[in-house]
C-alpha cells in the first residue's frame, strides 16, 4: 500500500489511509491524531423536556400531543432523547444502551453508552442526559375544560318524545362512535357533553364529520330522518369563518315496543320494527301488519309493550275468542283470541287501553 502524496492538511504528516479515504466531504482527510482530537461519536442534546398533559397522560412529541396509554414516563424519556441524539456519520457498527435511573419525581437521568468503530479504530463514549418531566395541558383537554363543541346531534322524536332505550341506544351510538375514532388516533374526536333534555337528547361534539356519523347511524338504527343547519359563530384570529352544525335526528313518529291504534278498525298492532317503513303484529289476530308512518293517524300510540300486565287465562271460548281476568276489575272479560295466545297457559299478557282490553304477544 502506498501512502505517497498524502498529507494532513492540519499537521502536515503523510496520512496513513488508503487511497479512496484520503478525501472526506470533498477535502483532503486528516491524519489519524488530528481527526480524534476534535472527534464526538456522539452528540446529544443537554437535556431533555417531556411535557405531559396531567389531565389525559398524553405526551407532546414535537408539534403534537401523542395518546401514550399506559406507557412509562421512562420510556417516553428514552425515546425522545433517542429522537435527538446524532451519532457521527464516520462510525460503523455502533451499539449503543441506555440507562434511565429516576432521581426524584420529575427527573429521569439517562446514561446513554456507545461503541462503535471509526477508521478501524474501536471507540466508545457516555453520555449522560437529563430528562425532566413537566405536566401541562394538552389541546384537546383544554377544548374540553373550555367546554368546545362544533356539532351538536339533537335526537327528538315526531309527535312524541324519543323512549328511554332510544336515549340510551343513541347515547352508546356516540360514545363508541367517537371511542372508535379516538382509538383509531384520532385526538380530534371527542365528546363535549351528552344531557337528556326536554323533548330528547343533546350531544355535543368536537367536529361536524362526528355529529353527521352519530346521527346517520342513529337513524340507521331506529329510523327517521336528519336534518342539518349551520350557523356563523365567530371569525377566528386569521378572518376564517368559525361555523357550528346542528344536526336534529327526527325519530319515527312510533318506536319498537309501541302499542299503536293505526286508525283503519281492525284493532291495535304491536310495533316490531319502525324505521323507513314500521311492520308489527295485529292484537286481535296474531297477524303481521305493515304502515307507512304518513298513514298512521294523531296519537296512533296507545302506549307501550311494557305497559302490559299478567292475568289469567280464564278460558278459550272458540276460534275467535278468550275469555281473562280484567287487570283492574278481576271481572272476567271476553276478548279476542289471537294466534299468539297459548290456548293451554294459565297466564297471559293483556294490555288495557282506551280502546279495550287486548292479548299481547310473550316479550322476547
Ligand atoms: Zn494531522
Ligand atoms: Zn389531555
Amino acid at each position: 500500500m502506498s501512502n505517497s502524496g498524502a498529507f494532513c492538511p492540519r499537521c502536515g504528516d503523510a496520512v496513513e489511509l488508503p487511497r479512496e479515504r484520503r478525501m472526506e466531504r470533498g477535502e483532503p482527510s486528516l491524519c489519524d491524531a488530528c481527526y480524534f482530537d476534535d472527534f464526538e461519536l456522539v452528540d446529544a442534546p443537554e437535556r431533555i423536556q417531556v411535557l405531559y398533559c396531567s389531565d389525559c397522560g398524553a405526551v407532546k412529541r414535537g408539534k403534537h400531543w401523542e395518546d401514550v396509554g399506559a406507557k412509562d414516563y421512562t420510556d417516553i424519556a428514552i425515546d425522545a432523547v433517542t429522537e435527538e441524539l446524532t451519532v457521527h456519520v464516520g462510525a460503523e457498527s455502533i451499539s449503543w444502551a441506555v440507562e434511565p435511573e429516576q432521581v426524584d419525581e420529575t427527573t429521569v437521568r439517562l446514561t446513554c453508552h456507545f461503541s462503535g468503530v471509526v477508521r478501524d479504530t474501536p471507540i466508545e463514549a457516555t453520555v449522560v442526559v437529563p430528562a425532566k418531566l413537566a405536566s401541562g395541558t394538552c389541546d384537546r383537554c383544554g377544548l374540553i375544560a373550555g367546554d368546545f363543541y362544533a356539532a351538536t346531534v339533537q335526537v327528538r322524536a315526531a309527535t312524541r318524545n324519543p323512549t328511554d332505550s332510544e336515549i340510551a341506544d343513541a347515547r352508546e351510538i356516540a360514545n363508541e362512535y367517537v371511542a372508535e375514532k379516538e382509538a383509531g388516533g384520532d385526538r380530534d374526536a371527542f365528546v363535549s357533553s351528552i344531557a337528556e333534555v326536554e323533548g330528547g337528547l343533546d350531544v355535543k361534539v368536537s367536529t361536524t364529520q362526528l355529529a353527521r356519523e352519530i346521527s346517520n347511524r342513529i337513524v340507521d338504527a331506529h329510523g327517521g330522518s336528519v336534518d342539518s343547519s349551520e350557523r356563523l359563530i365567530t371569525e377566528d384570529g386569521d378572518g376564517n369563518r368559525v361555523y357550528r352544525t346542528a344536526h336534529v335526528v327526527r325519530l319515527p313518529p312510533v318506536a319498537k315496543g309501541d302499542l299503536i291504534d293505526p286508525g283503519d278498525d281492525e284493532g291495535p298492532v304491536l310495533v316490531t320494527a319502525a324505521h323507513q317503513t314500521l311492520s308489527g303484529i295485529r292484537l286481535t289476530s296474531g297477524e303481521e301488519f305493515g304502515a307507512d308512518f304518513e298513514d298512521l293517524p294523531e296519537r296512533a300510540v296507545l302506549g307501550e309493550r311494557r305497559d302490559a300486565e299478567e292475568t289469567t287465562l280464564v278460558a278459550v271460548e272458540d276460534e275467535h275468542a278468550i275469555q281473562v281476568l280484567d287487570p283492574e276489575t278481576y271481572e272476567a272479560t271476553t276478548i279476542s283470541r289471537p294466534s299468539f295466545v297459548d290456548p293451554d297457559a294459565e297466564t297471559i299478557q293483556v294490555f288495557k287501553h282506551r280502546e279495550g282490553l287486548h292479548a299481547v304477544p310473550a316479550d322476547e
